[in-house]
């Protein structure tokens, strides 16, 4: 049986691997009020590189559209922030810093989306100014979706594509925010017939982490992908593949931390550090844990999933399990914690990050996969809750550089 689903899963990994590097991030996501790039000077600070940068900056900050911090020193390395209250500020940010001659590096984008965060409240009137001027045009597609937007998207489909998509609604987060799962197979309507019990399923989830918010805008243009690539019948490949399996996707595990802009829920809680665990937390029950976890794992229990993604974001590579170790103590040279499916967990991570033309020429992770542990330690994962409860193949993808 497993020679079937193993054949299945790199069919499956080749067309999610040729979509993802498709994917072209948005770079200009509209329902933000603040986005903080953090810039590092690869070189000492000077007068004359401030005054370059202010010289580029000055004609956006009059227009109240960026503001600049004082840069500050951290590891020897001197750290600018600088912050845009629009889109069209945004997109000018990374050329204004290409544009200076001394070299600078972008280390990390954050942004803010809830009205709390907010700096100065008149931006918010900006924002959805903005906002209502892209919804207007045929680009729509380009923007993140926030909560309703997504939920549009999502009854869309079922509607546009009865006999392929159907929609489940697993719960609601802290904030009452809806957790969907979609359903994408052939025949969808006899999903509980004999016949459909064979095709392997396999589940997708993104936006675990509220602040990864690629990993859940990838999941929403995927479903839009392959119910359009299925319908037309020109593409065999998708047409194999939702013949052959039953993939769940849940665009957002984490839809309150998508909307405040953080990597945690509504409760400060890390949900991909809540799950039960083998070395630290071993009772498979959903009882104290917090209500998207809870949703997830009770959901996960109606279904015989024989593969399992979730999608990150803030790196780009190919991990699976396992993430904790027996050892407390793990030095900086790290260690491989590994599950007794080692081998194949690693032809699979291959199969994947070897079609990833970036991916594969990593200089930090060889070949592009890493054993969770053997990047960094962590308890109460998604992903080795999920083998070593259920035995099932997880792996999570980090999908892109910067958490957009
Ligand atoms: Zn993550």
């Amino acid at each position: 049986m497993f020679g079937y689903h193993l054949h299945v899963l790199l069919l499956h990994f080749l067309l999610l691997c040729n979509f993802v590097t498709s994917f072209t991030p948005v770079d200009t996501p509209s329902d933000f009020h603040e986005a903080v790039f953090n810039v590092e000077l690869s070189s000492p600070l000077n007068t004359d590189l401030l005054q370059q940068l202010y010289s580029q900056l000055s004609p956006l900050i009059s227009s109240h559209q960026i503001s600049l911090e004082a840069p500050h020193l951290h590891n020897d390395m001197y750290i600018l922030e600088i912050y845009a209250f629009t889109p069209t500020a945004f997109q000018s940010i990374p050329s204004i810093i290409s544009s200076l001659s001394i070299p600078f590096n972008i280390k990390d984008i954050r942004l803010k989306r809830s009205a709390t965060h907010t700096r100065d409240s008149r931006y918010i009137s900006d924002c959805s100014t903005i906002r209502e001027t892209y919804k207007s045009d045929n680009t729509s597609m380009g923007l993140y979706h926030d909560t309703d937007e997504l939920t549009t998207f999502l009854h869309q489909i079922v509607q546009t594509y009865p006999s392929l998509a159907s929609l489940s609604l697993l719960g609601h987060s802290y904030e009452n925010r809806p957790i969907y799962s979609l359903l994408l197979t052939s025949s969808n309507s006899s999903s509980l017939s004999p016949s459909s019990t064979f095709k392997p399923a396999i589940k997708y989830i993104g936006n675990i982490h509220g602040d990864e918010t690629v990993s859940r805008e990838i999941l929403i243009r995927l479903i839009s992908y392959l119910c359009i690539e299925y319908t037309s019948q020109t593409n065999p490949y998708i047409t194999t593949l939702l013949n052959s399996i039953r993939l769940y996707i849940v665009p957002t595990m984490n839809p309150d931390g998508f909307e405040m802009g953080t990597r945690a829920n509504s409760h400060n809680i890390d949900l991909n550090r809540n799950f039960p665990d083998q070395f630290q937390d071993d009772i498979n029950s959903p009882k104290g844990r917090q209500i998207e976890t809870t949703t997830i794992m009770q959901w996960s229990e109606e279904e015989t999933f024989v593969l399992s993604i979730s999608f990150h974001g803030g790196s780009l590579v190919a991990n699976y399990p396992f993430d904790g170790t027996k050892t407390a103590e793990v030095d900086s040279s790290g260690i491989i914690s590994k599950t007794p499916d080692d081998e194949e967990f690693i032809l699979l991570a291959k199969s994947y990050a070897q079609k990833h033309n970036s991916m594969s020429k990593s200089k930090e992770f060889p070949g592009g996969i890493t054993n969770g542990a053997n990047w960094y330690v962590l308890y109460g994962g998604m992903q080795d809750w999920n083998y070593v409860y259920y035995g099932r193949f997880n792996f999570s993808l980090f999908v892109f550089l910067i958490s957009l």
